[in-house]
């Protein structure tokens, strides 16, 4: 079968992740940075780096087959491309944001302002969800400065933890998208068997990543409250102590409520509890 090339950010926010993902699944290649594309050794598979506004175009053409981009790109660049699996990384939000002393306090409030944005094409989508007529000013790196230059009255700019928008003297004022990094095929994929092994491993690397190998010590009187709060994964495995009356119980916790679940089998008895990170699941 014909190697499948995937696409991924040559540098930037999502390289690293993109390629530790890649290599997680079990896959061996040089991460050349001065290459374009690198071809795996152990699985069918090549790599190209692209910057990653151009990697939704290529996969939509076919140039590349897969590719692991940012939603934000694959709506502003309007490409059909089919979505395969959500990756849980590169979260961020792209914002409405204001000066602080702005006069705009409600969405209606943007009609006939002008806003600064990187993504015209979303921002547009979204004002004409709520029948808004800005000017849209396409502006293509430090948004955040526009208003205080007096280009704009309001920006539309990624934003994750706010510390730029409020160096700049700026607000968020509203959500318009929510992203994160996808991997997305091109059309005609269904049945690949490439591409079904490749997700199966993404999948099996993404349950690990949310779960931790948990083994703690009780005593015997006290198994049954303990697993009783481990339902949800098959019966843990309990093992014997030295210690007369005391066994370990060894089992998985996903991230979500690990904490608590953690303070209730304490509350229950457990102790010494050792946690550990687990590296693939394979259901
Ligand atoms: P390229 O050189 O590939 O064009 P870039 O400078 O356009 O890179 P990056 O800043 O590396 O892009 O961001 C890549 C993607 O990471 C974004 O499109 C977005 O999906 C995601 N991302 C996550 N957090 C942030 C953030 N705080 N700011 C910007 N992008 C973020
Ligand atoms: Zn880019």
């Amino acid at each position: 079968m014909k190697n499948l090339k995937i696409a991924i950010q040559k540098s930037g926010r999502l390289n690293e992740k993109s390629v530790q993902l890649l290599k997680n699944c079990g896959l061996d290649f040089e991460n050349y940075k001065s290459s374009l594309i690198t071809t795996v050794g152990n699985f069918p598979l090549e790599i190209l780096f692209l910057r990653d506004d151009d990697i939704p175009g290529y996969v939509e053409q076919g140039i590349a087959d897969l590719g692991i981009v940012g939603e934000n790109i694959i709506d502003e660049t309007e490409s059909k491309v089919e979505y395969i699996k959500r990756l849980g990384f590169g979260k961020c939000t792209l914002k409405l944001a204001i000066p602080k002393d702005s006069s705009i306090q409600d969405i209606k409030d943007l009609n006939g302002k002008a806003i600064a944005t990187s993504y015209p094409n979303i921002l547009k989508n979204f004002l004409d969800d709520y029948k808004i007529d800005a000017d849209i000013r396409l502006i293509s790196g430090s948004v955040e400065i526009s208003p205080g230059l007096g280009l704009s009255d309001a920006i539309c700019d990624i934003v994750s933890t706010g510390g730029t928008l409020k160096s700049n003297g700026l607000k968020p004022f509203a959500d318009v998208k929510n992203s994160e990094a996808i991997l997305v095929g091109r059309e005609g994929l269904e049945g690949n068997e490439i591409l079904i092994e490749l997700v199966q491993r993404i999948e099996s690397v993404l349950l690990a990543k949310e779960t931790k190998y948990v083994v703690l010590n009780v005593e015997k009187k006290n198994l049954p409250a303990i697993t009783s709060l481990l339902h949800g994964v098959k019966s843990p495995t309990v093992v014997p102590l030295a210690e007369e009356g005391w066994v370990a119980v060894h089992t998985v916790i996903t991230e979500d409520d690990f904490w608590d679940k953690i303070n209730k089998l304490k509350a229950e008895g457990a102790q010494g509890i050792v946690v550990m990170p687990v590296e693939k699941i394979i259901l």
